[in-house]
């Protein structure tokens, strides 16, 4: 039985036992994408070229077994480079890049010939949190049209969460996958620093950055998240050790779970809704035979000054890339090379990006370099021990994934410090370079998704999914969907 909303695994089931064909499912996903146009999830769309790979799947299904991914569809977040596609960023600056190359993660789906069938939107070079610094415009979230998505990868999580594809590619540097994830009801996972390659996408900050996968089950982001780490020489931080086997692990998870709560988490500035939605998680994985215990984080509330430092530091070194010739915008007013520089970066960018390259730009000059950088890069060693002390005493850590629900479109945009605020529990993951899920936990008074947020230690993706798993096993918060009619309704 198939619907809008089904998993990867059921979609994958229903492939092997050719109860649909690729083609089908790619076109249903087509026809559900223009349906839900005023999302605004996709950037570009793929349909020639998808349906052309989900034949070529069929065909080859008559012949040979093939494996579980093949012939299911995904979208791509608009940051990985896809050969001979619109690869933008979200940014006026990409606006007519066509990628000459697929990225390794881009490339290792298609491998295990999943169909891509788009590019989704995202904020402007992936920063942001609410999908609203698009030069393609702001996303909508499926579960309420006047509220944000989330963001930067805004357009993947409102894609999954409308059942506009199974599963999406997404970025998280600070939060990206993990409170998209939470604002539309998905799991978002983002895998450890080194476990996916950064080859092919385009670079915000380096040392943070990390590809991962938006799906509608943690079983899902398993299949995926197998599929699309591992070793790759063409990335120098890409680690060269065995992968997570996340779907070989699944099922193995442990009912005497130890459960880190930080005391940092619960203060003010969460939502108590969203409070009591995470308390009665924690009280249903307490049921299911883990222990709470008390641990503390004692400089979490330096994560996001820290992480405001390094991260526009390293964007904007990564950005002076972006001068008008090698790719890209060049503006066509100008009166010699200096001035061409300048007035390519200042239209081809928008105002966000400007914002953090000047921050990031100041913050590594003479005189300033020790004050700001060299003392942040300090506290994120302090950040990183903090995790390594509390999980001496526990398995996981869980928290909120934000500390509010979806909030309005346009009531944080012009404030970039409340904005910023969103990745208060997700940044610190990033500092330390550890995996990080974000997983529905059921909805607010007013409807809006709360996600739970669960932290690993470093390269335990797999022990992540099995508790995610384990919870969603035993509990349907994941199975919730914004209500509007399913396209496949009419086939069950
Ligand atoms: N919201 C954070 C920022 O604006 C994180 C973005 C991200 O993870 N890509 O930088």
């Amino acid at each position: 039985m198939l619907s809008g909303y089904s998993q990867i695994w059921q979609i994958s089931e229903l492939l092997r036992r050719k109860e649909i064909s690729s083609v089908e499912l790619c076109q249903e996903y087509f026809q559900r994408i223009e349906q839900r146009r005023e999302l605004n999830a996709f950037i570009t769309l793929d349909e020639e070229n998808a349906l052309k790979a989900a034949e070529k799947v069929d065909c080859s299904r008559h012949k040979s077994t093939l494996g579980p991914l093949a012939g299911i569809p995904l979208a791509h977040k608009d940051i990985f480079c896809t050969e001979g596609i619109l690869t933008s960023c979200g940014s006026k600056m990409l606006r007519n890049f066509i990628a000459p190359y697929d990225a390794t993660i881009v490339e290792k789906l298609k491998n295990a010939q999943m169909i891509m069938l788009g590019k989704t939107n995202m904020d402007e070079f992936a920063m942001g949190s609410s999908s609203e610094h698009s030069f393609y415009d702001p996303v909508h979230n499926p579960w309420d049209l006047s509220k944000v998505p989330g963001g930067s990868s805004g357009g993947s999580a409102a894609a999954v969460a409308a059942g506009l594809a199974p599963a999406a590619t997404a970025t998280d540097t600070g939060g990206s996958i993990r409170q998209p994830a939470a604002f539309c009801g998905v799991t978002g996972i983002k895998p450890s620093y080194g476990r996916a390659s950064r080859y092919g996408m385009v670079a915000f900050a380096s040392s943070l950055d990390q590809a991962g996968i938006i799906s509608r089950s943690a079983k899902d982001a398993a299949m995926v998240m197998d599929a699309m780490c591992g070793y790759d020489p063409k990335d120098s931080t890409s680690l060269n050790i065995p992968s997570p086997r996340c779907v070989e692990n699944l099922e193995n998870s442990s009912d005497r779970l130890k459960i880190g709560v930080p005391k940092e988490y619960f203060t003010t500035g969460l939502d108590p809704s969203v409070s009591d939605i995470i308390m009665r998680a924690l009280s249903e994985f307490e049921s299911l035979g883990a222990r709470l215990i008390d641990v503390s984080l004692p400089n979490s509330s330096a994560a996001i000054p820290c992480y405001y430092v390094i991260a526009p530091a390293e964007a904007s070194s990564n950005l002076s890339r972006f001068d008008g010739v090698r790719y890209g915008y060049r503006s066509d007013s100008h009166a010699d090379l200096q001035d061409m520089y300048k007035t390519t970066r200042t239209e081809g960018f928008g105002a966000e990006v400007r914002r953090r390259i000047m921050i990031g730009t100041y913050v590594l000059s003479h005189g300033y370099y020790d004050a700001f950088y060299l003392k942040a890069l300090k506290v994120r060693r302090l950040i990183s021990d903090d995790f390594k002390q509390a999980f001496g005493q526990c398995d996981v850590i869980m928290g909120p994934s934000s500390p509010t629900t979806a909030f309005e479109i346009g009531s944080k945009v012009n404030d970039p410090v409340l904005m910023y605020l969103n990745d208060i529990y997700t940044a610190a993951v990033n500092l330390a370079g550890l995996p990080g899920i974000s997983i529905p936990a059921g909805l607010d008074d007013a409807g809006l998704p709360v996600g739970l947020h669960v932290v690993a230690p470093y390269l335990q993706e797999a022990l992540l999914l099995q508790t995610a798993h384990r919870y969603q096993t035993n509990t349907d918060y994941h199975l919730l969907t914004p209500g509007i009619a399913s396209w496949l309704d009419g086939k069950q």
